[in-house]
C-alpha cells in the first residue's frame, strides 16, 4: 500500500497548526470555558431555616424569602447545647441525589451579615454518602469553610478545595482516614450557619445569590488531551518517516541491482564489440587492431627473441579477375583456416591487410621460423584452396631481439623486405632478412 507523500512544508504546517490550536486552547481554557450553576435563586431551590432547637436549644429563627433575597433573622440564646441558627438551601435534584461538584472550582456567595456582636459564618456543603462500614447506612457528611463576614453586602468566593470536614463531625461519626476527608461528589445542600460565638446575640443573614463556577474543561484534562495529541502526532510522523526511509532504501537497493545488471550487460556488449573490432570479419582471425594487442603483450612478455613471418598470395589480382571476387574471398578464408590449424598454439596469426598475412612466433629463431614458413608454403601450394587453380604464397622471415618499439618496427621492416625479395626472386618461396 502506498502512503501519501508528505513533504517538509506539509509537516511544518501540520506542526504549526497543532501548536497554534494548542496555544488557543490553553488561552481559552485560562480566560474562558466558564460554566456556572445558580444554587440560589434557582427555580427548584428549597430554602429553609434551622437552629439548635433540634438539639433542645432555645435559639429562634425566622426566614423571609423574597424574589431577590433570602433573609434569616435569628435570636441566639445560649443554653446547655451549642447555640446556632442556619439558612439551608437544598440543591438535590431529588430526595437522594445531589450534584457532583468535581467539575466546579468555586462557590460564590453574595451576602450581608448583621450581628449584635462580632461573629464568623460557617459555610457547609452537605454530601450524602453511603457508610460502607456501617451496613451501607446513608449519612450526610459536612464539608465546612469559615468566613469572616462584613456587615455590608459582599461577595465571598470560596475555593471548593478549601472545604474540610469539621472536627465535631469527625468526633460524632468517629471518622478516620479517608472518611475524615472532604467529599463533594454528591452534595445535596448548602447551609450558612452562625459562628462559634457563645454570646447571646441577634443575627441577620441576607443571601442574595449562591453560585457554583468552574471550567467545563479542567486544565489537567486539557493538558492531558494536548499531550496525547502531540505524542500521537510525533509517533505517527516517526512511523511514517521510518516507513518512507525503508521504502527509499528498498527502492535504492532495487535501482542498484538494476544498474549492476545493466552494467554487466554493457560489459558483455563492450567485450563483444572489442572482440569484433579486433577480428577480421571475412576470415575470423585477428586483424591489424588485434595484432597491435598481440605485439603489446609480446613487448611485456619475458620472451627475448621473436620471429615474424609475413606472406602474400601470389597474383591474387588475377584470381579475382578470372573467377570473381567471391572466389577470391573463398580463397582467403580457406587459406586462413589452413594456416590456423597448421601453426603452433603459441604463434599468433593475423590478416595484415588485403591478401597479406603475418605469423608472430615468440621465442623462435629465424631458422626455425624459416622451417615453419617453408612447411606452410608447401602445404598451401599442395592444398586445393579453390577448385579452379593452385594458390601459392611468397614468405618473408625476420628475427629480432625484443627490446622496445624499435625492435618491432625493425622486425616488420625486415619481414616486409624479405617478402619483397621472395616476390622478386620468383614467388612461391621463403626469404629471410638477417640484418635488422
Ligand atoms: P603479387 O603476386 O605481386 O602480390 O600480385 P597480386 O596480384 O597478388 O598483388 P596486387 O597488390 O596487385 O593485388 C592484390 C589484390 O588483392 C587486389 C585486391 O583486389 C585483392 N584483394 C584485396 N583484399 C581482398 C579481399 O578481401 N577479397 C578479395 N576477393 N580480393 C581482395
Ligand atoms: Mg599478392
Ligand atoms: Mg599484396
Amino acid at each position: 500500500m502506498d502512503l501519501p507523500k508528505l513533504n517538509f512544508r506539509t509537516i511544518e504546517w501540520l506542526f504549526f497548526f497543532t501548536a497554534a490550536i494548542s496555544v488557543v486552547l490553553i488561552i481559552w481554557q485560562y480566560w474562558g470555558m466558564n460554566q456556572t450553576v445558580d444554587i440560589y435563586p434557582a427555580p427548584d431551590a428549597i430554602i429553609s431555616a434551622g437552629g439548635d432547637i433540634i438539639n433542645g436549644g432555645h435559639s429562634e429563627s425566622t426566614l423571609v424569602d423574597t424574589d431577590d433575597a433570602a433573609k434569616l433573622h435569628c435570636q441566639i440564646i445560649p443554653s446547655n447545647t451549642f447555640a446556632f441558627c442556619t439558612l439551608n438551601i437544598s440543591i438535590a435534584t431529588n430526595s437522594s441525589n445531589g450534584i457532583d461538584l468535581s467539575q466546579f472550582d468555586h462557590l460564590s456567595l453574595w451576602l450581608e451579615h448583621q450581628s449584635s456582636s462580632q461573629d464568623t459564618l460557617l459555610i457547609y456543603l452537605v454530601n450524602r454518602e453511603v457508610n460502607r462500614s456501617l451496613s451501607n447506612v446513608i449519612h450526610n457528611k459536612s464539608n465546612m469553610q469559615v468566613i469572616l463576614p462584613s456587615s455590608t453586602s459582599s461577595l465571598y468566593r470560596l475555593p471548593l478545595s478549601n472545604f474540610s470536614v469539621p472536627s465535631w463531625w469527625i468526633l460524632q461519626n468517629k471518622a478516620t482516614g479517608t472518611k475524615a476527608q472532604s467529599n463533594l461528589s454528591n452534595v445535596t445542600s448548602l447551609s450558612i450557619a452562625t459562628g462559634d460565638s457563645h454570646l447571646k446575640r441577634s443575627v441577620d443573614i441576607t443571601l442574595y445569590k449562591a453560585q457554583l463556577s468552574g471550567k467545563w474543561l479542567s486544565s489537567h484534562v486539557l493538558y492531558l488531551a494536548l499531550l496525547i495529541c502531540w505524542i500521537t502526532m510525533i509517533f505517527m510522523l516517526a512511523s511514517y518517516r521510518l516507513y518512507q526511509l525503508n521504502t527509499n532504501i528498498n527502492l535504492k537497493h532495487k535501482q542498484t541491482e538494476e544498474l549492476t545488471e545493466i552494467n554487466h550487460l554493457l560489459r558483455i556488449e563492450k567485450d563483444k564489440f572489442e572482440t569484433l573490432a579486433k577480428t577480421d570479419l571475412l576470415t575470423g582471425i585477428a586483424n591489424r587492431a588485434g595484432t597491435r594487442d598481440i605485439l603489446q603483450k609480446l613487448q611485456n612478455s619475458p620472451a627475448d627473441t621473436c620471429s615474424l613471418i609475413m606472406f602474400d598470395i601470389d597474383h591474387f589480382k588475377k584470381i579475382n579477375d578470372s573467377y570473381g571476387h567471391k572466389v577470391g574471398d573463398e580463397a582467403l578464408c580457406n587459406l586462413a583456416q589452413l594456416i590456423k590449424k597448421t601453426i603452433r598454439e603459441t604463434d599468433h596469426f593475423a590478416r595484415w591487410g588485403g591478401e597479406e598475412f603475418l605469423i608472430l612466433c615468440p621465442n623462435a629463431t629465424s631458422k626455425s621460423a624459416m622451417t615453419i614458413a617453408n612447411n606452410l608454403r608447401i602445404k598451401v601450394s599442395e592444398a586445393d584452396l579453390i577448385p579452379q587453380q593452385t594458390i601459392t604464397c611468397s614468405f618473408g622471415v625476420a628475427e629480432s631481439k625484443m627490446k622496445g618499439q624499435h625492435s618491432i618496427t625493425a622486425l616488420f621492416e625486415g619481414a616486409d623486405l624479405a617478402m619483397y625479395n621472395a616476390k622478386k626472386h620468383g614467388r612461391n618461396r621463403v626469404e629471410v632478412q638477417y640484418e635488422i
